[in-house]
């Protein structure tokens, strides 16, 4: 019988994880090996900004946490397009009030661990490395990362939150003989940067919205912050002509900026100070398989399905990760046997479909939101899916505010959608006739030959 529970990684979802296990009733160990980050600095620089959307607040209303989260919350009702004169295009996310959520991943994080730290059942343990997890025993191996000491931990089952570069998928990998395992870096590395309030301490730039300067290859986004600051996350090859690697001194930073974000230099006071402070970091995809092992030990959030960050999914895939499993042990009254096999036939395909929606949408996002003949067809396929609901949700809409549709349908439906507008695009008068009832008809005859 389960009763005991180790949590290897106290990132978002083993945080989440450990509450929502705690308030079923069971003993949660949660280790983490960095120091504890909730009074210290060890984010800055890579606080990195989330966008927050309805599968992740759906992970957070079924911890019965949404109250915590909303104070650290700010909407954005849509995208905010920075061209490169200067001039700005305003895109709504959804239908009406849709919006999508900016939260800092620290603070996200603390609030959770709070929380977690706060339940009489949960014991959480920092400076612990996960470093070997021998199932057969049921025995975890820690270090202690500052005295370099080494620690045994039983338990009856094992979760690995541990991230993208997780220990305790690397203990399942060498302890099974057909782990596959797939690991993909982008060419595009990230930097965060910052936009600061204004003297009265207000924001700089339309507060709920999220910016997005697209440059084809690269690109830079803010998303807001309740103190008035924006982040900024500027998304560029790590090598190549334009890119990390030829951008060494201020007077290159600033030539570069001014050339490509000119209306937001004025805005960033201390741009080359931030740029050459914080880290350059790599994005990075991973799928494996499996999930679970002997039942045993299961992988959950990134260290499951590391994706990158253009779909703005990750965290919220990792919440839904932490929902499904609550549904699923309460369909089948904590039989871990059955669950934990549940889980992974459920999750596996959708965490494949958002780590390659995810990788799709940096095109989208950096290029396509620059090109008139994009910008067209979302007002096509927003027409149509207006006139009818029942008939068309936009891949956007599918991924971000239909947190009832599997990612997987998403993938799919997406796919055959995009089939139908490349045919619609290739209409030679398109420019002129978006809007006529021809159109309409198309489409609608395209979709009833599906
Ligand atoms: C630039 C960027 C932007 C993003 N934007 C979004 C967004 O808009 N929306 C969204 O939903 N997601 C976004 N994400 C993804 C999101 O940050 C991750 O999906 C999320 O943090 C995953 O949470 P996690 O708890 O699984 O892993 P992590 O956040 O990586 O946490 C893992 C934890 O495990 C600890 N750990 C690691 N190894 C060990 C070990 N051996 N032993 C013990 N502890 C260990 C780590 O210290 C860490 O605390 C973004 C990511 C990036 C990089």
């Amino acid at each position: 019988m389960v009763k005991n529970i180790i949590v290897s990684g106290a990132g978002p979802i083993g945080a989440l994880l450990s509450l929502n296990l705690a308030k079923r009733g069971y003993n949660v160990k949660l280790l983490e090996r960095r120091a504890d980050f909730r009074s210290g600095t060890l984010y800055a620089g890579r606080s990195i900004n989330i966008a927050l959307s309805d599968r992740g607040w759906r992970g957070i209303e079924q911890a019965g946490i949404t109250e915590e989260i909303c104070k650290i919350a700010i909407p954005m009702y849509g995208r905010y397009i920075h061209n490169l004169d200067g001039s700005t295009v305003y895109m709504p996310y959804g239908k009406d009030q849709q919006a999508i959520y900016s939260v800092s991943r620290a603070a996200i994080n603390i609030t959770l661990l709070n929380l977690a730290s706060q339940h009489p059942a949960i014991e959480v343990l920092f400076n612990q490395k996960t470093n070997q997890l021998d199932l057969s025993a049921k025995r975890l191996i820690s270090e202690d990362t500052q005295t370099g000491l080494i620690h045994e931990h039983q338990a009856d089952l094992f979760f690995g939150s541990d991230g993208a570069f997780s220990g305790s998928r690397l203990s399942m990998q060498l302890q099974h003989d057909r782990f596959e395992y797939q690991q993909h870096y982008i060419p595009c590395a990230y930097k965060e940067l910052i936009i600061p309030p204004d003297i009265q301490g207000g924001f700089k730039m339309e507060k709920n919205a999220l910016h997005i300067w697209p440059r084809g290859q690269f690109m830079m986004i803010a998303l807001p912050n309740p103190d008035g600051n924006f982040t900024c996350t500027l998304f560029l090859p790590a090598e190549g002509p334009v890119s990390f690697s030829k951008l060494t001194t201020p007077d290159e930073v600033m030539q570069f900026f001014k050339r490509e974000f000119s209306d937001a230099v004025p805005l960033m006071p201390t741009l080359c100070e931030d740029f050459f402070n914080n880290p350059t970091s790599s994005l990075v995809t991973v799928k494996c398989y499996p999930w679970v092992f002997k039942n045993t030990l299961a992988l959950i959030g990134d260290a499951a399905h590391a994706i990158v960050p253009f779909y703005g999914q990750g965290m919220n895939c990792g919440f839904e990760d932490c929902m499904v499993l609550s549904g699923l042990l309460d369909r089948h009254r904590e039989d871990w046997s059955v669950v934990l096999p549940e889980y992974q036939r459920l999750r596996k395909p959708d965490g494949d479909a958002i780590a390659d929606l995810a990788i799709a949408n940096f095109y989208e996002m950096s290029a396509s939101t620059a090109d008139p003949k994009f910008l067209l067809q979302k007002k096509i396929e927003a027409r149509f899916a207006e006139l009818h609901p029942d008939k068309w949700i936009p891949l956007y809409s599918m991924v971000t505010f239909s947190p009832d549709l599997r990612y997987s349908e998403a993938l799919r439906r997406g796919n055959v959608q995009q089939a139908i507008m490349n045919q619609i695009m290739s209409r030679p008068e398109i420019e002129s006739e978006w809007n006529q009832h021809q159109i309409e008809t198309a489409i609608l005859e395209a979709l009833n030959d599906v």
